[in-house]
């Protein structure tokens, strides 16, 4: 029968591998394919795996090797099988693959002794039926057969090539390629649903080696503040071999985003010292998101296969890529929560030290700092004093000034720019030996400045994980220092004119925040919000007939009252939450990243607990209870303004009294009107 050029097309020669392993005639044989691209060293490596399941290591000496060599070229040459005998005594076979693209072009077979025994029954068995010979196991094969017959299987094999590429091989690759492709897209479903990047490094790399039955396998992934480092690898040993960082930096600037296939002096620049004979490296992602990339050595992908990894690899990056975005945006989220907590808590500090010493440490705490300094800048003798210090002994850091424009806080000083060394040994603009009093070589400068005057600079050093700090450090840190400047000016300017105690932005009778306060952080907030397009809530809440509680139970009880109600708020909300007092029995909470449905859950539990809450004397107010209304406002869509948002939260309240008290009513434009309606009446 012709051998017709799609179905070779079509055959995956590994398929081809493992129905011969399985026919009758050649399952004693071990097998192996080997193309003469691949030269000397490709059919030592070719011979190793065909003679050393029975031989092991130290068996392929160079008479061996030559037998081989010299069977190879003549089987090529004649196009006719041939048959010899190693030095070890195994009988050895060439047949010549039918020539194509896709094909190695041979196959190779070993491992049998030779004996005197007769396998004729056998090719006779085949010949009356070759629909079973897939099922039939290698282990029923006779492992010892004479010369001639080796001969006999070589003629028969190489005669019943063109057979068993139309009618099995070709089934089999088409079977494969079916399955291949279902299991693929099962994979890319459970990509999708993969919740961190691990997971989904794992289904891929489990799918290579399961499905795809791949050797060799490296992946190189870029690990957060780090350049790419191994992943993982299968098959290879990861001491034994490096990463070129700079190759692989040259491989993504070009990387179309398609598979590369490195042999020879390349792959060996790549991964220096691993033994290896060629790689296909995906890349993951594009020049753009460089994610990682992936090398499958040593074989010889089918295209099939090739585009089907290539699908899988693709999925992965957009997998990975979304997920990163993710945990970008939870970390953001995370980070701003933890400010709004640290600046609060900021704010309520009443002493000149602590302030500074807290905002070192906030500072340190956010980059993972173990070591730092603040320094303020003494107008009248120009040198900067250590006002607070971590990692070093405080007293001894106080005595420490540095003039304005020597040393490392003295320039950033007077530069006005921030200073990120990932060297301090090496960076030119510092070279300095490092102190040993440091752990690492990186570290953080960044001048503090109100409105372009500087008042002093943060110095950050040893990172916890001893790497590097990096850009988004620096852009971390500003981010709160923007803030904590405001403060350290407030305090400096304060204390100038001997009014710290105005500083005080709590209110005396409930410890919570007053309402200078909130003005402030709303503005901070609306900014915030702004930036990161995020929405946010105030609540307005009003105690009921407090009037009549005061009227009832006296001035002492009311004030017990607006305690207990701002403790009750305090624990209601959340720790991002600001709670102040709002003016007399009034009070306004600052949801921040909260929309207005997350609004209600915190709202209701206030209002629950102000109702469940048993006060003295409260049986007789009108509604047997001591009660609270509540009216909600959410940036942007009840305001951009201070005064907008205010008003809205107002107009809700307004709206939640007039329905009888002891709710909470979310603002609606249309309570606008009403509000005009009623004030008219
Ligand atoms: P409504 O349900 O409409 O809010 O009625 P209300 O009586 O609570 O409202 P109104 O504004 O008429 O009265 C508020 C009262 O809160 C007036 C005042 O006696 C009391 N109040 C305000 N500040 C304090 C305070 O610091 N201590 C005490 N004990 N009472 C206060
Ligand atoms: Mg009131
Ligand atoms: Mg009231």
């Amino acid at each position: 029968m012709a051998l017709t050029g799609t179905s070779i097309k079509l055959v995956d020669p590994r398929d081809l591998l493992e129905m011969l392993r399985h026919h009758p005639l050649t399952a004693p044989f071990s097998l192996a394919l080997y193309s003469e691209q691949h030269g000397r060293k490709g059919l030592l490596e070719t011979i190793h795996t065909v003679c050393s399941p029975m031989a092991g290591d130290n068996l392929c000496t160079q008479a061996c090797y030559r037998g081989w060599e010299e069977s190879v070229s003549q089987a090529l040459l004649a196009n006719q099988p041939v048959v010899h005998a190693c030095t070890q005594g195994f009988l050895c076979f060439v047949i010549p693959l039918p020539e194509s693209k896709n094909l190695p072009d041979c196959l190779i077979g070993g491992g049998v002794f030779e004996r005197d025994t007769t396998i004729s029954r056998v090719i006779e068995d085949t010949e009356r039926s070759t629909s079973d010979v897939l099922t039939i196991e290698s282990a029923q094969r006779p492992q010892l057969i004479s010369r001639s017959e080796a001969e006999t299987v070589a003629e028969e094999i190489f005669r019943a090539l063109p057979r068993l590429f139309d009618q099995q091989v070709h089934t089999l690759s088409l079977t494969r390629t079916t399955q291949r492709l279902e299991a693929v897209q099962k994979l890319t479903r459970e990509l999708t649903d993969c919740e961190e990047s691990e997971q989904a490094v794992a289904v891929v790399r489990e799918a290579l080696v399961v499905l795809f039955n791949l050797p060799k396998v490296l992946i190189v992934l870029q690990q957060p503040g780090h350049s790419m480092t191994v992943h993982s690898t299968l098959g290879l040993d990861p001491e034994t071999f490096q990463l070129n960082q700079k190759h692989l930096a040259e491989y993504f600037a070009k990387s179309s985003g398609h598979p590369e296939v490195l042999s020879g002096e390349k792959l060996t620049a790549f991964l220096p010292g691993l033994e290896t004979r060629s790689a296909y490296l995906f890349p993951l992602g594009d020049h753009d998101r460089q994610l990682g990339a992936i090398a499958i050595l040593d074989v010889d992908l089918h295209s099939r296969d090739q585009a089907l990894i290539e699908l899988l690899i693709n999925c992965l990056a957009t997998r990975l890529e979304n997920l990163k975005t993710a945990e970008g945006h939870q970390l953001e989220r995370q980070f701003s929560s933890r400010l709004v907590t640290m600046i609060s808590a900021l704010a309520l500090v009443d002493n000149r030290q602590e302030l500074y010493q807290q905002i070192l440490e906030m500072s340190a705490e956010l980059l993972t700092a173990t070591s730092g300094s603040l320094m303020l800048l003494n107008e009248t003798n120009g040198t900067l004093k250590i006002e607070a210090a971590k990692g070093m002994t405080s007293s001894l850091a106080k005595t420490m000034s540095v003039p304005f424009g020597e040393g490392i806080a003295g320039r950033v000083a007077k530069s006005g720019f921030p200073m990120l060394v990932n060297d301090i040994e090496r960076d030119k603009r510092v070279a300095a030996k490092n102190r040993p009093r440091f752990k690492t070589k990186s570290f953080l400068s960044l001048p503090l400045e109100v409105e372009d005057r500087l008042i002093g600079v943060l110095n950050l050093a040893d990172k916890k994980s001893g790497t590097n700090f990096t850009e988004a450090d620096l852009n971390l840190i500003q981010s709160f220092t923007n803030h904590a400047v405001l403060m350290i000016d407030r305090a400096a300017t304060l204390e100038k004119a001997g009014m710290f105690e105005k500083l005080a932005i709590t209110d005396p009778l409930t410890g919570l925040y007053n309402r200078r306060f909130l003005e402030d952080r709303l503005q901070e907030e609306f900014s915030r919000s702004e930036r990161q397009q995020q929405s946010f809530c105030i609540i307005l809440a009003d105690l009921d007939s407090f009037k009549i509680y005061n009227d009832i139970c006296g001035h002492l009880a009311g004030d017990n009252a607006l305690r207990k109600t701002a403790d009750l708020l305090h624990r209601s909300a959340r720790e991002m939450d600001v709670v102040t007092r709002y003016g007399g029995e009034e009070f306004c909470l600052i949801l921040p990243g909260t929309t207005k449905k997350e609004s209600l859950f915190v709202g209701e539990r206030i209002r629950r607990a102000i109702e469940h809450e048993s006060f003295p004397g409260e049986s007789h107010l009108p509604l047997g209870r001591l009660t609270i209304s509540i009216g909600v406002a959410t940036f942007p869509t009840d305001g951009v303004t201070a005064n907008e948002l205010i008003h809205a939260a107002d107009l809700a309240l307004y709206s939640a009294k007039g329905q009888g008290r002891n709710r909470l009513v979310l603002y609606e434009p249309s309570m606008e009107g009403q509000a005009l309606l009623s004030h008219q009446e």
